[in-house]
């Protein structure tokens, strides 16, 4: 019991008796610290913005006839923080509703293939053209969420295209093996040192906070992909070598595969 808390009470029992009863609340406690950190860490990200924006409200107010440039200018930067809110409470709430359903997992054939080119397409939108990006599709129809794991291997390659420098390469594969179809995403862009690795799918982790957020990111894209594979009963392998790029790996279970 040496690494665990644990609390006694002492209960009347018959014939001037007592029973002593201990709980483990060490489970407990660790959840709570996690929620009093996920709190603090989402307040934190959101004041960042409110105080951008509150103070360019403060400006306009004291200086009703700035010039139209000027004027439109911090209009933007307001925007662009409201922007960011909106993606970190979007980003928030996924985690929170895919948490609040552990055991329900609503599950639908999907389409591969179709799936994955929309993806292509999306990460053609976002690259416009400043990365080369390819798709090998070679792996069967699987049983899961769509919506789940869409919203995963999105993450996975828009992550790909932020942290991959102008010109850079991005190959999206998607696979079947004896161990289970296999989805890959391989960049040669910043890398990620060794010892970051293990963190990377904690809430609000990164690496480089300023490129994070310059790159428009939440801090919890792969939390959100961990909990999408916990579900899907997958496993995600990363591989990263700094100044020469990732490979993101999602390793699937055989019997996800619909039987043709
Ligand atoms: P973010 O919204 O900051 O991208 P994520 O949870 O998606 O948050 O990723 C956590 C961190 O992992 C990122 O901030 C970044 O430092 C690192 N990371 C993720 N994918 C890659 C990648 N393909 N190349 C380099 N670093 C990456």
């Amino acid at each position: 019991f040496r690494d665990r808390k644990l609390i006694a009470h002492i209960i009347p029992f018959e014939n001037r008796r007592q029973i002593l009863v201990t709980h483990d609340v060490t489970e407990s406690e660790r959840i709570d610290m996690m929620r009093r950190d996920f709190i603090a860490n989402a307040s934190h990200e959101l004041r960042t913005p409110l105080t951008v924006i509150n103070g360019f409200l403060e400006i306009a107010s004291l200086q009703p006839d700035l010039d139209i440039p000027t004027r439109n200018a911090h209009l933007k930067l307001m925007s662009e923080q409201g922007e960011r809110m909106q993606r970190l409470v979007e980003d928030m709430l996924t985690l929170t509703r895919l948490e609040s359903m552990d055991h329900l997992l609503r599950t639908e054939s999907i389409n591969m293939r179709g799936l994955l080119e929309q993806i292509l397409q999306e990460a053609h939108a976002l690259s416009a053209g400043r990365h080369k990006i390819t798709l090998d599709c070679q792996g069967p129809d699987i049983r899961g969420s769509t919506d789940e794991i869409r919203s995963a291997l999105t993450n996975l390659v828009t992550n790909a295209i932020r942290y991959t420098p102008e010109h850079g390469e991005i190959q999206i594969q998607w696979c079947n093996a004896p161990q289970g179809p296999k989805f890959l995403v391989i960049d040669n862009g910043i890398g990620i040192s060794p010892e970051h690795i293990s963190r990377l799918t904690e809430r609000f982790y990164r690496v480089d906070k300023s490129r994070s957020r310059e790159t428009q990111g939440t801090g919890l894209g792969l939390a959100i992909v961990k909990h999408v594979l916990l579900r899907h009963n997958a496993n995600l392998f990363i591989d990263s070598v700094p100044d020469q790029g990732s490979k993101f790996a999602v390793q699937f279970p055989p019997a996800i595969v619909i039987d043709a």
